[in-house]
């Protein structure tokens, strides 16, 4: 048995990752999509041999209510639309994956729970790296207590982008690092000491200020954890960088990617490798989160993990606009 799944927004992450990985998948199936342009659809319909009554637009997607074939919406729109369209999915009575960042503020993220629960269905975010063994390995190192407490992280995620007039340089739009790559240096952190941070100071920056006007292009901020632990993130979009470095009381663990699609590995002061193959994340993801939804148990990454990341993302602008340590 598998659950039909209907892709909001055919950018570069749907065609390239995630329609891909809906092949491999043993629990999800493409069902159907959802496109403002005519002629995607088209294309997509062919190659995927999608039925018309499956291809919704921005307008009449609230009539998926009524198509039995799709059980999950899957949005994969620019940031500030998730909180639309994920609510507009939960009261067609869908359960929701929604991709990262969740959205642009706290609020936003609690409205999009509650319209959830509300309606109840579930919602899960797109954080494929908590499925990635290799990323729940280092997690469980922070949970035995392997080498002791951890002292200090430091965690960067970056590359440098080309493009200009991108969503991702409009503040509108949901755009800057922070939330884009700065959520895998931020998750670093949150999941290599397994705690929330209770303060943040950060600092802004841009080495290109004529294509980011609106939105940082670099931020790096310091998190202090209730066990004493410290971090130093680092994000960018201007500056190739994917790795984190753990220090505990009594020896360390390096991983180089951190957050790739594939390929994250690592190893420990004791001699452990950390490295474990998967076919596709998206496809484990998915699989996951469908399998969650149809046994009922737990989803790894729901609506409330990402809420978790915005509220210290929101820290994070609070302290780049104040110049002072803020707590979160
Ligand atoms: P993209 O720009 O390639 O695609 C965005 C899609 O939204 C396009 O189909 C576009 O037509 C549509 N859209 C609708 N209204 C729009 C508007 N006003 N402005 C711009 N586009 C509009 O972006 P993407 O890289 O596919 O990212 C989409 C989402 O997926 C984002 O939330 C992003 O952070 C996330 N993403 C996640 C990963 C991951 O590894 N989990 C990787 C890439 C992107």
């Amino acid at each position: 048995e598998k659950l039909g799944i209907a892709l909001v927004g055919l950018g570069y992450y749907s065609t390239d990752l995630l329609a891909p990985a809906l092949q491999l998948t043993e629990k999800a199936y493409l069902a159907g999509i959802v496109t403002g342009t005519p002629s995607k659809a088209e294309t997509w319909k062919k190659k995927y041999n999608l039925p018309e009554k499956n291809i919704y637009n921005y307008q009449n997607f609230d009539q998926i209510a009524n198509n039995p074939d799709i059980d999950v919406v899957y949005v994969v729109l620019p940031p500030s639309m998730h909180r639309e369209f994920v609510v507009r999915a939960a009261k067609a009575g869908k359960h929701v994956f929604c991709e990262k960042p969740m959205a642009p503020s706290v609020a936003d993220c609690e409205a999009m729970i509650k319209a959830c629960k509300d309606n109840k269905v579930k919602l899960a975010i797109g954080y494929r790296c908590q499925h990635d063994p290799n990323i729940q390995a280092y997690m469980q190192v922070a949970k035995e207590q392997k080498f002791g407490k951890v002292k200090m992280v430091t965690s960067a995620a970056g590359y440098f982008d080309g493009r200009t007039n991108h969503w991702k340089q409009n503040k509108a739009l949901g755009g800057g690092v922070m939330g884009d790559m700065g959520v895998y240096a931020l998750q670093g952190a949150r999941l290599a000491t397994g705690e929330e941070p209770i303060s943040v100071i950060a600092q802004a920056s841009t080495t290109r200020p004529e294509i980011y006007k609106e939105v940082e292009e670099t931020m790096m901020f310091l998190l202090e954890f209730p066990s004493g632990a410290r971090a130093s993130c680092q994000t960018s979009f201007g500056i190739n960088m994917n790795y984190l470095q753990v220090n505990y009381e009594k020896g360390w663990l390096k991983m180089e990617p951190q957050s790739g699609y594939n390929g994250n590995k690592g190893s420990m002061s004791d001699g452990t490798l950390i490295n474990f193959t998967i076919k596709s994340q998206q496809a484990k993801q998915m699989d996951e989160d469908c399998m969650a939804i149809m046994v009922g148990t737990d989803l790894i990454a729901p609506g409330e993990e990402g809420l978790r990341d915005i509220r210290v993302v929101e820290a994070i602008y609070k302290s780049v606009k104040t110049g002072q340590l803020v707590k979160i």
